[in-house]
């Protein structure tokens, strides 16, 4: 997924977080969101379902809009060290908002450092198995493995994928039950299933866990 990530930055984030400072106020982010979410997903491995939080800690890559109130300190750091720029007295003395419906990048200039910002969003955040993530910002366990594996780890991990219970929420078939005779969800397939559970978690993605994955997806 290395190389996935390091592409998604230098292509994609690169050209649609350009200027960011300038529009990262606007109403219209949303529709840029759109676009970097679907490549977190495809980082990730995950289903479209998937709970947004989720997504910047699989793929290792800060939330969008925390780069972009980086991005916008960064540069308003610059026009306070240099006098001569024409924009700094917009900046130390912000004209009057005529328009409320404006919001000017001098409306928040309170720095704000990020890494911990998202630890605390992260550890409000009402996402299922949250709990599974000690630290948002490191790069999570198994993400370095072969794709297959990968994708399964997350899906397990947060509870969705090809399991019985899911097959017919999405109307593929007629039955929740495993061939052991209970529902089958995810996680009964990894932590109480008598045919196929694991015993160790599989969130540390070590040895044996890699190895459930593969005989697993396979
Ligand atoms: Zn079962």
């Amino acid at each position: 997924m290395l190389s996935l990530r390091s592409s998604a930055l230098a292509l994609c984030y690169s050209a649609a977080e350009y200027c960011a400072p300038v529009w990262s106020c606007s109403a219209h982010t949303s529709q840029v969101d759109v676009q970097l979410n679907s490549i977190m997903r495809l980082i990730s491995g995950t289903l479209y379902s998937k709970p947004l939080p989720w997504l910047p800690v699989l793929s290792n890559i800060e939330p969008l809009a925390l780069r972009r109130k980086a991005a916008t300190d960064k540069l308003v750091e610059k026009i306070v060290q240099h006098d001569s720029w024409r924009i700094q007295p917009d900046i130390l003395s912000p004209p009057l908002l005529w328009l409320t419906s404006r919001k000017p990048l001098w409306l928040d200039l309170q720095p704000v450092d990020i890494k911990s910002r998202w630890w605390h969003n992260w550890r409000s955040a009402q996402v299922v198995n949250s709990h599974l993530v000690c630290d948002p910002k490191i790069r999570q366990h198994g993400f370095d493995l072969p794709r297959q594996q990968w994708s399964l780890l997350n899906r397990f991990c947060m509870e969705e994928g090809h399991c019985s219970a899911c097959r017919r929420k999405w109307r593929l078939t007629d039955t929740d039950l495993c061939p052991c005779g209970e529902t089958q969800t995810t996680s009964h397939i990894v932590e109480s299933c008598p045919l196929t559970k694991l015993k160790w978690r599989l969130i540390t993605a070590d040895e044996d866990a890699v190895s459930w994955l593969t005989s697993y997806g396979s």
